[in-house]
């Protein structure tokens, strides 16, 4: 029999009601066997997600502050979850012991991922299926990434049991302790769970149905993409649609195993379908989606000849990893050089030693820096081969009275990403989706 895994996220976990649901999702298809599940989420605006609280209590503690008050937050939320599904499942003896473990210095990590730990008791009581502990599932390298290991590990682990409930987020590092992935990463466990049980379908329960052609909180009801490629999908998550990590595709991709995400709210709905190439048609053509993120600085820099001077741009780059700086984009003219950084990595005086550095070694007719850019990128497969795509993207800008700051086409011509002002941001994807889905 085919298996399916399922991954829940946050919204989907929110309270003991919303948990019964995914329970019942996951009851009315026998293939549904192994279960992902991440800490409890937003149940109302401004409210509080349990990984943000744990993050808190572990920074509150380890600067020798009362955390108490804040714990006592983590506490209600489960042992509310606890009465929601009218079952003891134990939460009071684990909540006490998380205290414990936060109050004598655990790992930020560990505080962190203990919601993923206790939504998966919970989940695993209320389907009376077998919890295995992320840490003998997912496995990461000392450099910190995936380690390939997992997949063999976790098959190891789970080929024992039927199903299973496994929490997202965090797996064990290479020193033994417990480490997580990056905010939202429980998408990637899903992902590393589907690979290692050789699902036919890894599904992807959200709060939305399915991947839109841009960010709902955006524009209200934007086009739903029922078939997306795992490069359009990563490009486009990367670069701030953030309904799935960026890195949850390459888990599935080599095995060719597709995602699909659907709504829990809404599980009738056919979601959207990630796989290798898509072949739906669209009525954004050549473009398949639109997303932006904020915060980057660009330092141009112009010198003339600057083409022949061998070894130039690896001078400037030396500068930025000697700072442990990583650049975002690298666009380059014959005489002029812009580095599209993350703004994350120039604070506290960063960027002014950079730039003083660029000036000293590599000596450049000018240099400027631009702070305060969104990035902007419109992908999709088809428009390397559809003449015009990027003339009706500037167009649509200029009419909108957009400044386009820099201009950056990926070699695979999969996207074409333009940084404006952040207050411009919003603007600019809501020009390119007119423009595209609603000329
Ligand atoms: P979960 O808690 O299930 O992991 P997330 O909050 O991480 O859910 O992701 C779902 C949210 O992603 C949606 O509620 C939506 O607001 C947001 N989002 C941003 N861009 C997109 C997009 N292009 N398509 C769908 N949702 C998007
Ligand atoms: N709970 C974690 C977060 O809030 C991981 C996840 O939800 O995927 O980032
Ligand atoms: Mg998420």
């Amino acid at each position: 029999m085919d298996i399916k895994v399922c991954k829940f996220g946050g919204t989907s976990m929110a309270d003991g009601n919303i948990m019964r649901r995914a329970a019942d999702i996951v009851r009315a298809d026998p293939q549904r066997r192994y279960v992902v599940v991440s800490a409890p989420g937003k149940r109302f605006g401004g409210d509080v997600k349990i990984t943000d609280l744990l993050y808190r209590c572990h920074d509150l503690a380890s600067s020798g502050e009362d955390f108490g008050e804040i714990f006592s937050r983590v506490r209600a939320r489960f042992e509310g979850i606890e009465k929601e599904i009218g079952k003891d499942v134990g939460m009071r003896g684990e909540l006490d012991r998380i205290e414990k473990e936060i109050r004598a210095g655990a790992g930020r990590d560990y505080c962190a991922s203990r919601g993923e730990y206790l939504a998966a008791r919970v989940m695993s009581a209320l389907l009376g299926w077998p919890f295995v502990d992320a840490k003998d599932v997912v496995f990461f390298s000392a450099e910190g990434t995936l380690d390939d290991e997992s997949y063999i590990k976790a098959a190891a682990a789970l080929r024992r049991y039927p199903n299973a409930v496994i929490p997202g987020f965090y797996g064990s590092g290479a020193d033994g302790k417990i480490k997580t992935f990056s905010r939202g990463g429980s998408d990637i466990s899903g992902s590393v769970v589907a690979r290692a049980v050789r699902a036919s379908l890894y599904e992807n329960w959200t709060d939305v149905s399915g991947f839109f052609a841009c960010d709902p909180r955006i524009v209200s009801s934007p086009e739903c993409i029922r078939e997306v490629s795992y490069q359009e999908l990563r490009e486009l998550s990367y670069m701030g649609a953030n309904v799935l990590h960026s890195e949850s595709i390459f888990p599935v991709r080599s095995a060719g195993i597709p995602i699909r995400i659907c709504n829990t709210f809404r599980p009738e709905d056919e979601g959207t379908l990630i796989v290798s190439s898509a072949r739906r048609s669209r009525s954004g053509g050549a473009v398949t989606g639109i997303a932006g993120k904020k915060d980057f600085t660009v330092i141009f820099l112009e010198k003339s000849m600057m083409n022949g001077e061998i070894g130039f741009a690896e001078k400037v780059l030396g500068i930025l990893s000697r700072y442990g700086v990583s650049f975002e984009h690298l666009p380059t003219g014959i005489d002029t050089l812009s580095i599209v950084i993350d703004d994350k990595y120039l604070a506290g005086g960063v960027l002014e030693k950079i730039v003083s550095d660029i000036r000293a070694e590599v000596r450049p007719d000018s240099v400027r820096t631009h702070e305060g850019i969104a990035l902007v990128a419109t992908v999709g497969h088809g428009m390397a081969n559809a003449v015009g795509t990027a003339a009706r993207l500037f167009r649509s800008l200029s009419d909108a009275g957009i400044n386009v700051i820099m201009i950056d086409q990926g070699s695979s011509e999969l996207n074409i990403i333009v940084g404006v002002d952040n207050a411009d941001c919003a603007d600019c994807i809501r020009a390119v989706y007119r423009e595209f889905f609603r000329a």
